[in-house]
């Protein structure tokens, strides 16, 4: 193995520890609930009984009758409280029509607005109000409050399951999979009740197998907002009209989609809600006395139309409720407040004892109860006892409190078997909880004595609260409880992210200062095997741990994955710890006193970005936080360094104001002003995250096609703006490369250059131009012309990276005619500098024929038969890169939309500015060595702290440029659509995930890419200061320090990992600190999930770039051998 290979392990190896600790840390944050397989099932009550016989015993709270068992047969005579799981069926039929995103405004009807006056969404269903008034015992209207995540698959499981969403289902949300829970659907198929569904195809998925007539309809394409809602409505009335569904399931998602592609201020919103309106009306029309009508939504929605977080527009969904007969006695007496809130997962239970099935194991909602005081209606009133009498009088208030009885026991059931399988709910709130419990139920059972009429009426009223508040309390408690964490393996992971930190630094530091390059390969070896032999040893202790001891059982794949990472950690520092030895306190402070300032400067500025991350203030302001340090450090090294050693070096002696305007301090003053322009520029371009306020919302994430017609010119600005940066991008690359001679050849990846990147970027106008267009327009075009633009993008970039991958070295050579040829003299085929003489050779005789020194850029035909030159060496290895991330740049832009083009183009150019910049200041630093050049490749190769740490901080700062922040709405979801219909396969759905993961990691993939950059750059520029000793050899001479190259790149790359390993650590710190901090899962959660995965991203893809110049070496070190064997041959035959 060649050193390249070695270090390129111990990168691995140092991303896999990162990757463990993330994983670990992970596990342990974000813990599912544990979900009981149990089903509600009322023949297989007596095993249940013995369970609850036995805590009785224990508690001795409850006797056992408390079960509801013989001596209130009578009492409950109209439920089957023998059971004690459900009630008798009082609808035979229902109706849910569920409008995904249908806020709780959207429902209501105000009068006092005139047409003109009401926002697109407002009025739109005046079918509710108008039924409340005409039919108000008939109708019901609730604020429906979800639980986050606001997603629609989360949700569907809460309405279904009626418990409560853990933060990790978030991520399913992709490949959606079976409910495996008890739920209402199965409850319903269990008891022979068939199920008609139609719409949202997400349902298929959750519940494969259990409708009897089915109609999905593909619910990826959040443009389309039409086809789903058009097959419902297509299948809707005839469906009503048969006799063979007792469910009839609709979902609807144009709502939803609309808002997503216009957000709910648009016009569209309010044709839609006037089609939903329509809907409904004709489902009221069509419907029998027999049929409960639903009509709800999942979720509210955002101002922007986006949902997922927990903010209050996207919490509160709306629910009406409507049959034709009686809901609820209209007595003000018993009648609840209207238009007040219930959660989402109070249907469940609700609808369960309506439809006369149990309710689902482990449902935590609680019976909304007007709808359970009704009277006269009805089924089986024969049977009543003693207490009828007076229990007929109090009787709709009676059945409520018999619902809520038959919810609690149900309730009881669940956390009974749930606290036997895990005990984590707190004694003290469970204690008080039972005592409620045990309270209600003497209230229950006083009603068997002989009352007198106000005594019934107390005992009921309290029995009701009583289970009402166990309820509540019930649900409370495990929204609490759930968000609980395995503190042992988060720990692990904040120490296993630790000590990776201090490996990184310590091996980086030990590899630089292996002195002697010959034995390199030796300690590299001895290194590697150390970490291996760490490894090995203590797994089998981790081994013998976890299954010894009981208690860590639950814990296991934390010890097994936790030991072994940190003994190969140990490893590795006892290898460093033989070979240099105990480092003494004088070591480190010498270590300190000769790093240079700015590097000092930089570590302090990291520390205060990591120790901000655990405020969450300076979270929510990140953006600014990252925009305000990459301005400091830079300004920074510019007046500590910059200045000073630019000065030093060449004074200003005349008071001319050419030359002073020329001088390379003012030269690098523009471009520090520059630069610090393009920073303020860019961060114009950026989204609001919820918290920020006051914030004004930018457009730029709006499609263009929001904006009203009549405001063209703003239209064609913002088009305008987008066109000519995302063209500037291939111009500028193949601008600079033919300035170097890179494009003089005819390989793939130069007439990939040439023309590929210039077409997709023309591709990408024209596919933004065709999406701007109205949607009735767009709409009537074929699919695949809609998409065709943008697969092409991904075909011809496709090409454009393999053509790079595959034939890196964008170098072109010149055959000579003969009477140059003895120019070159080389003394043997193995020689060490040959480059150099190469290169020495190729100037001399290109300064014969053009009297100039510089390498040809542009050469006519006739020139070119005589002028030997090999076009492109000083960029070799730049080159390749800048044409792979001009490629990656073109098609991030095209999923980042129109409206983020420009941010793209001025963060190139303020990256440009950067490297030039640095690379000015270092040059000047080192030009102390003008006269030892190989003294000062070696400290170009040597980069700097400073410099890598701007870089991070760029890569910060072109996260939120890009419109993005660390909250869940932020994410881009449209992007997985661009090029696509939506329309994918299951086995093709890593393709939407994997274009939205572009979209929003796309700054981790640029600068990880365009790493090396930093390493690169001052060989071919930046070299201002020291214009005159400057060679001309620029990249090329690399090649003669391969293994310099080699670990000047790990170094570079292990640098960049440990500035990223800091920001996580940080994330995870305050995330683990703060997890029970109020906005815990608002703020510090997203803001680690985000980090740890965008962490992921960069390590994977700094990997690559790093093997990527790895190979460009090879291939130029193969070139080189060709042309020598060539050179000899011609020498040879003379
Ligand atoms: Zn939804
Ligand atoms: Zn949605």
């Amino acid at each position: 193995m060649a050193v390249g290979t070695k270090l390129f392990c111990i990168l691995m190896w140092i991303s896999c520890l990162y990757a463990v600790s993330i994983f670990i840390f992970t596990k342990g944050f974000l813990l599912k609930r544990l979900e009981i397989p149990n089903k509600s099932d009322c023949s297989i009550r007596l095993e249940e009984q013995s369970v609850f016989s036995m805590r009785t015993q224990e508690g001795g709270l409850f006797s056992d009758d408390a079960y509801g068992d013989t001596p209130h047969v009578g009492l409950g005579s109209q439920f089957h409280i023998d059971n004690m799981c459900t009630a008798q069926d009082r609808f035979n039929k229902s109706i849910i029509l569920l409008i995904d995103a249908l806020r709780y405004d959207f429902l209501l009807f105000n009068e006092s607005l005139d047409a003109t006056g009401t926002l697109p969404f407002q009025n739109k269903l005046p079918i509710i109000q108008s039924l409340i008034e005409k039919k108000p015992s008939h109708s019901l209207l609730y604020q429906f409050l979800a639980d986050p995540p606001t997603t629609t698959m989360q949700r569907l499981k809460g309405l279904t399951t009626g418990s409560l969403p853990t933060f990790v289902d978030v991520g399913n949300n992709f490949a959606s999979s079976e409910v495996e829970e008890d739920n209402l659907i199965h409850q319903l198929v269990k008891a022979g009740k068939n199920i008609t569904f139609m719409g949202d195809d997400t349902w298929e998925s959750l519940f494969a197998g259990k409708f009897a007539k089915s109609f999905p309809f593909p619910s990826f394409n959040v443009k389309d907002l039409h086809s789903v809602d058009n097959g419902i409505m297509k299948h809707l009335l005839p469906e009503i009209n048969q006799s063979d569904w007792n469910i009839l399931i609709a979902h609807f998602l144009g709502v939803d989609h609309c808002g997503h592609r216009y957000g709910p201020y648009h016009s569209a919103m309010g044709e839609k809600l006037s089609q939903m309106n329509d809907v409904i009306s004709s489902v009221v029309e069509n419907m029998d006395n027999d049929t409960l009508l639903l009509v709800f939504g999942d979720h509210g929605m955002t101002g922007t139309g986006d949902h997922g977080g927990d903010s209050n527009d996207e919490l509160t969904a709306g629910l009406f409720i409507y049959s034709q007969k009686d809901l609820r006695k209209l007595n003000p007496g018993l009648a609840m407040n209207a238009y007040r809130s219930i959660s989402q997962i109070d249907l469940v239970p609700s609808l369960s004892l309506l439809l006369g099935i149990p309710v689902p194991f482990s449902n935590l909602g609680m019976v909304i109860p007007e709808l359970f005081m009704f009277g006269a209606d009805r089924k089986s009133p024969e049977v009543l006892d003693h207490l009828s009498l007076l229990l007929a009088k109090y009787h709709p208030a009676y059945l409520r409190m018999e619902a809520l009885r038959i919810n609690s026991f149900q309730v009881k059931r669940y956390l009974d078997s749930y606290s036997r399988k895990v005990d984590e709910f707190p004694y003290h709130i469970s204690a008080i909880l039972e005592q409620k419990f045990a309270n209600a139920e003497t209230l229950f059972h006083n009603l068997q004595q002989n009352l007198n009429d106000e005594e019934v009426k107390i005992a009921i009223d309290g029995a009701t609260a009583m289970y009402m508040e166990y309820l509540s309390g019930v649900k409370e408690m495990c929204r609490g409880n759930w968000a609980k964490f395995d503190l042992l393996s988060m720990a692990c992971g904040v120490v296993l992210t630790v000590s990776t930190c201090v490996a990184v630094w310590v091996v980086l530091n030990f590899v630089d200062g292996i002195k002697d390059r010959e034995k390199i390969e030796d300690t590299l070896n001895s290194l590697l095997g150390n970490m291996l032999t760490g490894m090995i040893t203590i797994f089998p202790m981790s081994v013998i741990i976890t299954s010894q001891v009981e208690d860590l059982m639950t814990v296991k794949t934390t010890i097994l994955l936790f030991f072994p990472a940190l003994g190969s950690i140990l490893g590795s520092l006892l290898c460093v710890l033989q070979t240099q030895g105990m480092p003494c306190m004088s070591d480190v402070l010498l270590y300190i006193k000769h790093t240079p300032k700015e590097s000092l400067c930089s570590s302090g500025l990291l520390f205060l970005y990591v120790v901000s991350l655990t405020s969450n203030s300076f979270v929510v302001y990140e953006d600014r936080t990252a925009v305000f340090l990459l301005q400091f450090i830079v300004l920074l090294v510019y007046l500590i360094s910059g200045i000073r050693s630019l000065i030093k070096f060449k004074r200003i002696k005349s008071r001319d104001i050419g030359r002073i305007l020329t001088h390379p301090v003012a030269i690098v003053t523009y471009m520090l002003l520059a630069f610090q322009a393009c920073v303020r520029l860019s961060s114009h371009f950026r989204i609001c995250r919820e918290e920020q306020v006051p914030c004004s919302q930018s457009d730029l994430l709006q499609p263009l096609l929001v904006f009203d017609p009549e405001n063209s010119t703003y239209n064609n600005f913002r088009y305008i703006k987008a066109v000519v940066s995302i063209c500037l991008i291939p111009f500028l690359l193949k601008f600079w490369l033919q300035k170097q001679g890179n494009l003089n050849g005819s390989s793939a990846a130069s007439v990939c250059i040439k023309y590929a990147l210039p077409t997709i970027s023309v591709f990408i106008f024209f596919h933004w131009g065709l999406m701007s267009l109205p949607e009735k327009v767009l709409d009537k075009l074929p699919m695949w012309q809609q998409t065709f633009l943008a697969k092409c993008v991904y075909v011809l970039s496709t090409i454009s990276i393999v053509s790079i991958i595959w034939q890196p070295l964008l170098i072109h050579i010149l055959e000579r005619e003969k009477k140059h040829q003895h120019k070159f003299h080389s003394k043997g085929e193995h020689d060490d500098q040959v480059v150099p003489r190469l290169f020495d050779y190729i100037k001399s005789s290109f300064q014969n024929q053009n009297g100039r020194g510089k390498q040809a850029t542009t050469v006519t035909h006739e020139k070119i038969q005589e002028t030997p030159a090999v076009f492109g060496l000083a960029t070799t290895y730049s080159a390749c890169l800048l044409q792979l991330i001009a490629t990656v740049i073109l098609v991030l832009s095209m999923l980042l939309g129109d409206g983020f083009s420009p941010a793209l183009t001025l963060v190139c150019v303020q990256v440009l500015l950067y490297l030039e910049l640095v690379a000015c200041i270092r040059h000047a630093q080192l030009k102390i060595f003008s006269a030892l050049p190989e003294l000062k490749k070696m400290a170009l190769l040597h980069v700097t702290w400073y410099a890598v740490f701007g870089w991070g901080l760029m890569a910060s700062q072109f996260f939120f440029v890009t419109g993005h922040h660390a909250t869940f709405p932020s994410i881009r979801f449209e992007a997985g659509f661009v090029g696509f219909n939506g329309d994918f396969p299951v086995y093709l759905y890593f393709i939407p995930a994997v274009l939205i993961g572009a979209n929003t990691f796309s700054s981790n993939i640029i600068f990880g890419l365009a790493l090396p950059l930093v390493l690169l750059w001052p060989f071919s520029r930046g070299k201002l200061a020291d214009k005159k000793n400057s060679d001309n050899e620029g990249e090329v001479v690399l090649r003669d320090h391969c293994t310099e190259l080699r670990i000047g790149l790990f170094r570079l790359v292990m640098l960049y990992i440990l500035f990223h390993g800091c920001k996580l650590l940080g994330c995870m710190f305050s995330a683990a600190v703060h997890r029970r901090h109020l906005m815990i899962w608002k703020i510090f959660a997203p803001r680690y999930i985000f980090d740890g995965i965008g962490f992921l991203v960069t390590l994977v893809v700094v990997l690559l770039a790093y093997l990527f110049i790895l190979r460009t070496d090879n291939q130029l070190a193969k070139w080189l051998a060709r042309l020598f064997k060539i050179v000899k041959l011609l020498r040879d035959s003379r």
